[in-house]
């Protein structure tokens, strides 16, 4: 579910930057087990697109895709 507010801003992705997590979600998705609401928001990272994501992905090693919101979606 996309949330409109900050730091969500009604965009698809979210990357949780907590370094001992290093999550990506796809919030259009998302399942309780995500457990969204628990990542604090200096942690958050928003973006539109897959190919951002990916982008990011590739300057910042050891993000990995959440294995819930993920787990049968084509952006894969
Ligand atoms: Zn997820």
């Amino acid at each position: 579910m996309r949330r409109k507010y900050s730091p969500f801003k009604g965009q698809r992705f979210l990357v949780d930057i907590n370094p001992l997590s290093k999550i990506i979600h796809d919030l259009d998705s998302e399942k309780k087990s995500c457990n969204i609401s628990k990542i604090i928001d200096p942690h958050i990272k928003m973006f539109d697109t897959m190919s951002q994501v990916n982008h990011y992905r590739l300057l910042n090693s050891g993000y990995e895709l959440c294995s819930v919101c993920f787990k049968n979606n084509k952006t894969k």
